[in-house]
């Protein structure tokens, strides 16, 4: 039994060595291909197209000129608020309009290279921020992600989706859904006359219909 136990023990070693060795080839040639892949595609500000020290960052120049929205916010708009009370506040926008929703956020003010950014991903196919997108929503929204059940991106109408051929709301839900493990729930588009219809402007109403087209879906 002495023996055996030996044996399995050198064959596990034998074993271990012989994976440690692949890991290492594996990893020598990924660097390899990344290395390559550096040299012919050099990697660029997703903002400028400078050189940069990383695929999908932003340069060193760029970088400032995102406006991030930080605390203390309103604990509704998710709008910055001039000072800190200590706890939660609302802005006078929430207080005038209380929003349908319980709480929003948002990573960067709409502005500037931010505003470029979302435009060349929305309206020009151009998805090389999506992975630097994802880490500031998540940022920003990480005590709503906490604990939440699933993140559902806004859908598009079918004509929206044919036009802009992807839902730019999709594609960053299912990156954050990725990186914070949160499950991801695809819902359909309402019709358009849904909407419209008198008497049946109730957003809730509507949107049982809408889950209800979800195969697999019951409204709730
Ligand atoms: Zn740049």
């Amino acid at each position: 039994m002495a023996a055996m136990g030996i044996g399995g023990v050198e064959i596990a070693s034998d074993l271990a060595e012989a994976r440690q060795a692949r890991i290492s080839v594996a990893a020598a040639l990924r660097g390899a291909v990344a290395l390559a892949a550096d040299l012919l595609f050099p990697p660029v500000c997703i903002s400028c197209r400078k050189r940069a020290g990383a695929h999908g960052l932003l340069c060193g120049d760029c970088w400032p000129k995102i406006d991030f929205i930080t605390p203390p916010l309103c604990a509704k708009l998710g709008l910055p608020l001039p000072y800190d009370t200590g706890e939660p506040s609302l802005s006078a926008a929430a207080m005038a309009e209380p929003p349908v929703y319980d709480r929003g956020r948002a990573a960067a003010r709409y502005s500037s290279t931010m505003r470029e950014l979302i435009q060349r991903f929305k309206y020009g196919d151009r998805h090389e921020g999506v992975a630097l997108f994802r880490r500031w929503m998540a940022a920003a929204g990480a005590e709503l992600l906490t604990g939440a059940d699933v993140i559902v991106p806004v859908p598009l109408y079918r004509s929206r989706l044919w036009s802009r051929r992807f839902n730019q709301s999709a594609i960053l839900a299912q990156a954050v859904s990725r990186l914070t493990r949160v499950p991801i729930r695809l819902l359909s588009a309402c019709p358009r006359q849904a909407h419209a219809e008198p008497g049946r402007a109730d957003r809730g109403a509507t949107g049982k219909e809408c889950r209800r087209r979800v195969p697999g879906h019951s409204p709730a």
